[in-house]
Order: structure tokens, then C-alpha cells, then sequence
């Protein structure tokens, strides 16, 4: 039987993306070694926490030695799949989709790379134009664009009355990763993931704890 767990907490994926942030600057700083302790309190959780994060993939490290830096780096990268390219397609290139095809910081050297791949949109005006030397395409070229491209997540940035739409084309064009922008929760076969960016509820969860500068913002699962 596999010792792989079935399930892992999205707070967990989340941490061990800031623990790969905090190595890398380590690195960089020319730092070989650290422990669970340091990488605690750079994250602002237990050490606890973060032994059972990495847990959940293995052993690394040796008690009462720490980390090797360089290899928990490598390990992280591997494990959050960020030591390779991901094709990206943003569908809906209005205001907030040429902001992101705008964008230039989606790769960083020997980490990730998300390469933006396609843009589309519906709008008569907008097809055929220019962005960063992609050209808009119709929403009607997307399955094409993403075998051509071997496109593996796609933005949602259309109107949220749109956004199923956006999504049941991308699905049909094979991605199977989804940042949804649009202030909806939008239904997807069980293989395709999706992740949702809301800016307003982070305001909305902001004001609660302007309100409420007693409780803290507990980063820790069981804190
Ligand atoms: P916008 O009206 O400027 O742009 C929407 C674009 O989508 C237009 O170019 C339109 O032609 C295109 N479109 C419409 N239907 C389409 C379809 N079926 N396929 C492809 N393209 C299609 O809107 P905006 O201000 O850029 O906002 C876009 C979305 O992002 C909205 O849902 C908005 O609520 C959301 N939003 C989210 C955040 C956040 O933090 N998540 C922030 C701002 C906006």
C-alpha cells in the first residue's frame, strides 16, 4: 500500500510555497544550512508546523543538524512542480487581463517559469490586437491555441456572468488549472484544480481584523 497521503491541507501547500521563498533568499545569501526553528520564524509559525508540513512529503533533514538549504530548495521546487514551464492562457483581456499579460514577473531564474502562452478574448475589438507580442485570439481558437501550445492553466478574467463560459472552454481545451479571478465558484471535472483570487475578500477579512486587533491571524492549523 502507498504511504502517500490522499489529502493535504491547502494551508500546507501554501506554507511550503513562503518555506521555498525563505530558502531561496537563504541561498542567496549564501546561508548552506538551516533549521526548522529559523524557517518557523521566518514563516511566523511553530516549528512544529513545519516539521508536520514537510511530514506530509517525506523526511528531510537530520535531527539536531537541520536542513541542508540547496536540497530542501530543490525538494520544495520539485514537490510544488516549480522546477519546470507551465504554458498559461488568460481568457477575458479586459482590464484586469491586460494588466496581468502585462506583467512581467512570472519566471525567476532556476525556479519557476509561467510563460503566458495566449490571450483571448470575445470582443471584435480586441481579437487581433496586440499585447506584450501576443496577439489576442477569439475564444473559438482556444482549443487549438492550447494543443498547439500545450497549455496548462488558464486566468479567468471575463465578467462573472461569463466566467463559467470561460471555464467550460478551457476545460474542453484540455487545462487543467484554473485561476479564477471572477467572483464566482465555478464547477470543473474532479481533474482540474482551481484556484480562486479575490482581492475584496481579502479587504473584507482585513476589516475584520482592523476591528479585532485581539485575534491574531494564526498562520499555524491547530494554533
Ligand atoms: P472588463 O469588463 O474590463 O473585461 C472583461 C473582458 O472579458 C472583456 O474584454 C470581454 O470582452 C471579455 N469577455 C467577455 N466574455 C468573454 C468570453 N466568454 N470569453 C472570453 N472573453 C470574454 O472586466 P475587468 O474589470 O477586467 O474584470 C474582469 C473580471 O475580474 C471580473 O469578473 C471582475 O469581477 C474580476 N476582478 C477580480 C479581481 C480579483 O481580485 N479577483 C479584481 C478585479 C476584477
Amino acid at each position: 500500500m502507498s504511504d502517500k497521503p490522499l489529502s493535504i491541507p491547502t494551508a500546507t501547500i501554501s506554507r511550503l510555497v513562503t518555506y521555498l521563498r525563505i530558502l531561496t533568499n537563504l541561498e542567496r545569501s549564501g546561508i548552506n544550512r538551516t533549521s526548522s526553528d529559523h524557517l518557523a520564524e521566518e514563516a511566523q509559525v511553530s516549528a512544529f508546523q513545519v516539521r508536520k508540513d514537510l511530514a506530509y512529503f517525506g523526511r528531510f533533514g537530520t535531527r539536531g543538524m537541520g536542513y541542508t538549504v540547496l536540497t530542501l530548495r530543490r525538494e520544495l521546487q520539485r514537490i510544488l512542480g516549480l522546477n519546470r514551464r507551465w504554458s498559461v492562457v488568460i481568457v477575458g483581456m479586459g482590464r484586469l487581463g491586460q494588466a496581468l499579460a502585462n506583467y512581467r514577473g512570472y519566471s525567476e531564474s532556476n525556479l519557476y517559469d509561467f510563460d503566458i502562452k495566449g490571450l483571448i478574448d470575445v470582443d471584435p475589438d480586441k481579437v487581433g490586437s496586440s499585447i506584450h507580442g501576443l496577439t489576442v485570439q477569439h475564444v473559438g481558437d482556444l482549443e487549438g491555441l492550447s494543443r498547439a501550445a500545450s497549455v496548462d492553466m488558464g486566468f479567468i478574467t471575463v465578467p462573472v456572468e461569463k466566467a463559467q463560459e470561460a471555464a467550460d472552454a478551457l476545460v474542453k481545451a484540455g487545462v487543467k488549472g484554473i485561476l479564477n479571478f471572477a467572483p464566482t465558484v465555478l464547477e470543473v471535472p474532479d481533474d482540474v484544480a482551481v484556484e480562486q483570487v479575490d482581492f475584496l475578500a481579502g479587504m473584507k477579512r482585513l476589516a475584520f481584523y482592523i476591528l479585532n486587533p485581539h485575534l491574531k491571524d494564526l498562520k499555524d492549523d491547530d494554533a
